[in-house]
């Protein structure tokens, strides 16, 4: 029987305005699992550790990130006790961002790790992976790239193996981006939901020490985006995003080729997104040798929309096998 895993990235935003912690992360997070809890759902979070170290290390000075860091700690503890399961995304870009008494300064121009040394990429697995070990015990090895930038894979694949970090779930079938902060490409990844790698995820091999559980996708329409737009605009209360912060935007480019083109997406709970996840997971059940239906949210992407379809998601496919990435642990 195949799996279904709920994996979300727990973060703020990273544009101009990081948004509240309040509304980008800890109250859609606990709407979401009071629907979860409903149904016995399990759910992976992939938290932003670079945020937590942030904290940690200014919380002395700053009684207001004292607070932020009691209340996220006290989530994600609560979290992990619930059984849903922590795991480690990395945005390293929390290095050079600051804080300056009353908001935080995002510095993006170290988007991606590569832009580090060897040297600090390893420190950075390290630190942002010990923040969580911290909080939640010994469990933590699984990755999700910040932003999907996570090629190529053998500049921070040393530092990964070192930690002991062994599963990454951050591919999706024709994902694609190359702007000034970001660069991922997976044409031509596996036609696979599982499989072993060494130093390249899109290159499948078999006694590889990396497990890859990519995304799951689905081809979209022009139209598609068309409606996405139009609901942002003038879809009222239900369609509004909880998260109150601006994204790093993505370029003109990219939007332009969504409206006029067909391109695929992740299967996703993110706002007007989730109106496909039925459909996408009825495709996903036609396709052979599928194993693992994954979608991916974020808090503070999600609407009461999305909370509503999810949970309608759920409702129809009650007896399914939804399991969370804790399911890997081991499976070497
Ligand atoms: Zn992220």
């Amino acid at each position: 029987m195949s799996n279904i895993l709920i994996t979300l990235d727990y973060e703020l935003f990273f544009g101009s305005k990081v948004g509240t912690l309040e509304n980008c992360i800890l109250t859609p997070t606990s709407k979401l699992v009071d629907i979860l809890n409903r149904y016995g759902v399990k759910a992976t979070f992939f938290v932003d550790s670079g945020y937590l170290v942030k904290l940690k290390e200014l919380k002395g000075q700053f009684p207001v990130l004292e607070k932020e860091y009691e209340a996220i700690s006290s989530q994600i503890k609560s979290l992990d006790r619930d059984g849903h399961s922590i795991q480690l995304h990395i945005h390293p870009h929390w290095e050079d961002s600051t804080f300056n008494g009353k908001r935080w300064i995002i510095d993006t121009k170290r988007y991606r790790l590569h832009q580090f040394s060897d040297s600090q990429i390893d420190d950075i697995v390290y630190r942002y992976k010990r923040v969580l070990t911290n909080m939640v015990g010994d469990k933590i090895f699984a990755y999700r790239a910040g932003g999907w930038c996570i090629q190529p894979f053998a500049k921070i694949k040393n530092a990964l193996k070192k930690h002991n970090i062994y599963l990454d779930s951050t591919l999706f079938k024709n994902g694609k981006n190359d702007s000034h902060t970001h660069y991922f490409n997976f044409r031509g990844m596996p036609e696979k939901t599982e499989w072993r790698f060494e130093d390249d995820p899109l290159e499948e091999k078999e006694d590889g020490f990396f497990k890859e559980i990519p995304i799951s996708d689905y081809r979209l329409s022009p139209l598609f985006f068309w409606k996405l737009v139009y609901f942002k605009k003038f879809g009222g209360a239900e369609h509004q995003t909880f998260g109150d912060g601006l994204a790093a935007g993505g370029s003109q480019l990219d939007k332009l080729r969504m409206l006029t083109r067909y391109t695929h997406s992740v299967v996703s709970i993110d706002g007007y997104k989730s109106s496909f996840l039925e459909k996408a997971y009825h495709s996903f059940l036609k396709r052979r040798d599928y194993k693992n239906f994954v979608i991916i949210g974020h808090p503070k992407s999600m609407s009461q929309y999305s909370l509503k379809k999810l949970e309608r998601f759920i409702l129809k496919n009650k007896n399914r096998n939804y399991i969370t990435i804790r399911s890997f642990e081991n499976d070497l």
